[in-house]
């Protein structure tokens, strides 16, 4: 009876061992330039929270000018990390209504525009995925320095799957030289 209870709480405590191994890193990064930027940045990790439970990492907030595109509001980014056991199009989902609750329109026009929020996915583990919906590592990342710049901030050795290289190395050979600097 005692054996048999021991094996028991070994089998489970192994089972969830097990589970605890299944979790992935995934590198979230939140974009705004509609007022109020922070505000939308704020609430977009709440959001996410509920969702994926705490955040692991928090970068600092980036300002930075628009990228391919006229605006006259910069853009407030930010890197965010979680440790998941979910499914990279779940995911996906969950990014994708925080940005409709947040009120984001998508324009019928080809390119960028003004957004209250932009949820993208950086990284999830070291996937890389090339779904019709997804892809991961996200394709622009290595030419953007206002993603590449939190992300080196938070998870500087964190390597890139397809390009072998970790995001300090990213950031020399990044053509990108437009300004991003940490809003205080
Ligand atoms: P965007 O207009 O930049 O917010 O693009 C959103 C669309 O890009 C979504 O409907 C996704 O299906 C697609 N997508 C492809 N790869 C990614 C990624 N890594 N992160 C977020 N969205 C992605």
């Amino acid at each position: 009876m005692f054996f048999t209870s021991i094996q028991k709480a070994g089998s489970r405590f192994f089972f969830y061992f097990c589970r605890m191994d299944e979790t992935e890193k995934v590198v979230l990064l939140l974009g705004s330039n509609i007022e109020p930027r922070k505000q939308y940045l704020e609430e977009a990790l709440s959001l996410l929270e509920k969702k994926l439970g705490k955040a692991s990492v928090v970068s600092n907030i980036y300002e930075s000018e628009p990228w391919g595109f006229e605006a006259t509001t910069s853009f407030y980014n930010r890197v965010v990390v979680f440790k998941t056991g979910k499914l990279p199009e779940t995911v996906l989902n969950i990014c994708l209504q925080t940005e409709e609750l947040l009120g984001r329109e998508r324009s019928e026009a080809e390119g960028y525009t003004s957004r209250t929020i932009d949820v993208d996915i950086l990284y999830f583990g070291n996937r890389i995925i090339n779904s019709e919906r997804l892809m991961v590592p996200h394709p622009r990342l290595a030419s953007r320095r206002f993603a590449l710049l939190p992300v080196a901030e938070v998870m500087p050795e964190l390597l890139h799957p397809i390009l072998n290289k970790n995001q300090g190395e990213l950031l020399l050979e990044c053509p990108d030289q437009s300004e991003v600097s940490i809003v205080n």
